[in-house]
């Protein structure tokens, strides 16, 4: 049986069966003879380091480089992202952090020596930490604001933005390597590749593993670009791959993903409308939902994440704690609700603004809670 660890299988099997739809994929990307050779229903968590070498083309051979249960993994997730028309490669990380680094530098790999242009305006506080730590050690990325971009320049857009849930029109900069960070908007939502991004990034440790218990990262591109073996003999190279039980759990969790994400983006979205309407305490709502380009780029809603301003900023640091449901605690994407004063943080971040992401819990207990934090804060603070 260990010829049905071959990767050139796996990859087959990936690509005939793009028909179903997401939530059936997740379920059954990985359901062929290739991974699913013995009677299990639920897929086993393989922990070995490293592989008998029965023959000389065994297509396993240490866990660095690959192993069955991440392969098995990717291959979901590759499914999953090529429902967006694209067939995608997928590569999984330690985190989604080890992926940042992992897609920069395969990209600076293809301009080896050269000082390149990176296009960022905001988003995530440790990407730009990642920049920062490659910039010291000479790579050369010539960090700018969000412009036109000019050629061979990198456009790094994160789509919704953490925190402040704006979207970027990926479209827009199509015309040059565009990275993706879709962290906050993971599939079904939205198909970055199918608007021109080259690489999409996302922390797994958010939505795609939701339930608060794995750190991992992974970065997708299109299966027939070059950059998909670099990233592959990087990833070797460097050595950030997940552990075996991380990766195990993500793809357990991948099983009930288009669940979870369409209803953490519907009671997100009732929760921002309901806000909207007008709460006295709260100053404004940051969510792109209803927008055009939330129409365009992300028709089935814009994920559980989203923000919001309160009146002043001793009433943003005691808001979290003043909830009963939501925790008080960073991460997002998760089965429970979080809420938090963000500027902890990130010194970029308005001092009034509490990032909220919704989890599992009933719309309706949710606006509750946040309804009696508020009046409890707006008869103390
Ligand atoms: C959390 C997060 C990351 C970093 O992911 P880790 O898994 O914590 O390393 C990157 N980008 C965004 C948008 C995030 O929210």
């Amino acid at each position: 049986m260990k010829a049905c660890y071959r990767l050139k299988m796996i990859r087959r099997a990936a690509k005939t069966m793009t028909t179903y739809a997401p939530s059936t994929m997740a379920l059954h990307a990985d359901a062929t003879g290739t991974f699913s050779h013995e009677w299990d229903v639920a897929a086993p968590i393989g922990v070995t380091s490293t592989f008998e070498r029965v023959n000389d083309e065994a297509g396993y051979v240490y866990s660095r480089s690959s192993a069955p249960t991440r392969s098995r993994c990717e291959t979901v997730l590759a499914a999953l992202e090529t429902q967006g028309g694209v067939e995608a490669q997928a590569l999984l990380y330690s985190s989604g952090l080890a992926a940042v680094h992992g897609a920069l530098c395969a990209l600076m790999s293809e301009t080896p020596g050269a000082k390149r242009r990176l296009l960022i305006d905001g988003g995530y506080h440790g990407t730009h930490a990642v920049i920062a730590s490659l910039n010291s050690a000479h790579v050369q990325l010539d960090v700018c604001g969000l412009s036109e971009p000019q050629p061979g320049d990198i456009v790094w857009l994160e789509s919704p933005k953490n925190p402040t849930a704006e979207l970027a029109d990926v479209a827009a900069y199509a015309s040059t390597d565009v990275i993706v960070d879709a962290t906050l908007g993971p599939p079904p939502l939205q198909y970055p590749l199918t608007f021109g991004a080259r690489l999409v990034v996302h922390s797994a440790t958010k939505a795609l593993a939701g339930h608060s218990d794995a750190v991992a990262g992974l970065v997708l591109c299109a299966a027939d670009d070059p950059l998909a073996s670099v990233l592959t003999k990087q990833r070797e190279a460097f050595g950030a791959v997940p552990g075996s039980l991380e990766t195990w759990l993500l793809l357990r969790s991948l099983r009930t993903l288009d669940l979870r994400v369409k209803r953490q983006t519907a009671t997100a979205a009732a929760i921002v409308d309901w806000l909207r309407a007008g709460v006295p305490g709260v100053k404004a709502v940051l969510s792109a939902h209803g927008t055009d380009l939330a129409a365009r780029q992300m028709p089935k809603g814009v994920g559980g994440t989203f923000a919001i301003e309160l009146d002043d900023e001793a009433m943003a640091r005691a808001f979290p704690r003043t909830l009963k449901l939501f925790k008080d605690a960073t991460s997002l994407g998760g089965c429970e609700s979080l809420a938090e004063w963000r500027r902890r943080y990130d010194d970029n971040v308005s001092p009034t603004l509490i990032r909220i992401s919704v989890g599992l819990e009933d719309p309706d207990d949710l606006i509750a809670d946040i309804q009696a934090a508020l009046d409890k804060l707006r008869r103390t603070t």
